[in-house]
């Protein structure tokens, strides 16, 4: 058909036939497909790289980017993908501002992506609305902050009692919970202490029972020993070993080489994407 004669039947409202266009429609259907079904031929997924709700963490083009108004925007995590299966034991390290504290807000359900999908322990949990993720929260994830984050004027014991409140769990069995976990950590002598009558590592301890105490699935550290003396952090990376050995799941944020020598495994992450993945032998 000539030029001409293809023009005349596009006006009269026939379909013209565009071999591009139809070739660029297909290729984006199979690039779709290829999205949702997660078998996109990369060389970057290891070969026991398991199905999203089978692990305890999956990620899939994981985004999050802050609007900082007058059309500004900072993309700080640009399409992380990652698995970490039960009872590993992962540190992130990476260069200040990577992502790295904004992806575990993320993986801890403090925070929603802006685009991508998270499984937590088997559930999508990247569509759920905030109160949704609350209660998500507090039953699957422990969070120990590098500023411990306790409330200043409570003691030990109801530090510790807090997320019990919050799960609805009642008054006895929340008290010996608690007790409990305080134990776990070495601070059953300290109980009827506050925040300022104890050591940074002692702080740090009621923190981790904190976290333990409603039995998560995961525990995640940004910065765990980031304001401790080297000593006192050893000591809390060899709680951190323990709580391992006894079947946890632990994620941690780590700029220090010999913190991170602790996990099994390193995940670097630079401008926003895993860089690098070490698996060490065991
Ligand atoms: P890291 O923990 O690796 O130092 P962050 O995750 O804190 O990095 O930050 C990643 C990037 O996102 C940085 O450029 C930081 O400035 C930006 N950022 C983090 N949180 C916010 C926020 N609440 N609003 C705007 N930008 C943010
Ligand atoms: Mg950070």
């Amino acid at each position: 058909m000539s030029r001409s004669g293809v023009k005349e039947r596009a006006a009269r409202g026939a379909r013209v036939p565009e071999p591009d266009k139809e070739k660029a429609m297909a290729t984006a259907e199979i690039l779709s497909i290829d999205r949702t079904t997660n078998d996109r031929p990369t060389n970057d997924r290891p070969a026991n790289w398991g199905a999203p709700d089978s692990c305890m963490i999956a990620t899939e083009d994981l985004w999050k980017t802050y609007d900082m108004g007058s059309e500004q925007q900072v993309h700080a995590l640009q399409g992380v993908n990652l698995r970490i299966r039960r009872n590993e034991y992962v540190a992130i390290m990476g260069p200040s501002g990577s992502g790295k504290s904004t992806l575990m807000n993320l993986i801890g359900c403090l925070d929603s992506p802006s685009k991508g999908q998270y499984w937590l322990n088997g559930q999508l949990v990247s569509e759920l609305d905030d109160d949704e993720l609350a209660r998500i929260r507090n039953k699957e994830i422990g969070f120990v902050f590098q500023t411990f984050n306790l409330l200043a004027r409570a003691t030990s014991l109801h530090n510790v009692e807090l997320p019990l409140i919050y799960a609805g769990i009642g008054g006895m069995e929340r008290i010996e919970r608690a007790k409990a976990a305080l134990a776990s950590v070495g601070m059953e002598s300290r109980m009827s202490h506050k925040p300022n009558e104890l050591s940074g590592g002692q702080r740090q301890r009621v923190a981790i029972a904190r976290a333990l105490v409603n039995k998560p699935a995961i525990l995640l550290a940004d910065e765990p020993t980031g304001n401790l003396d080297s000593q006192t952090g050893k000591e809390i990376m060899a709680l951190f070993d323990r709580l391992h050995a006894e079947g946890n799941t632990i994620v941690l944020v780590t700029h220090e080489h010999d913190v991170a020598e602790y996990a099994h495994r390193i995940i670097y992450i630079k401008d926003g994407v895993v860089a690098r993945d070490e698996v060490k032998e065991r």
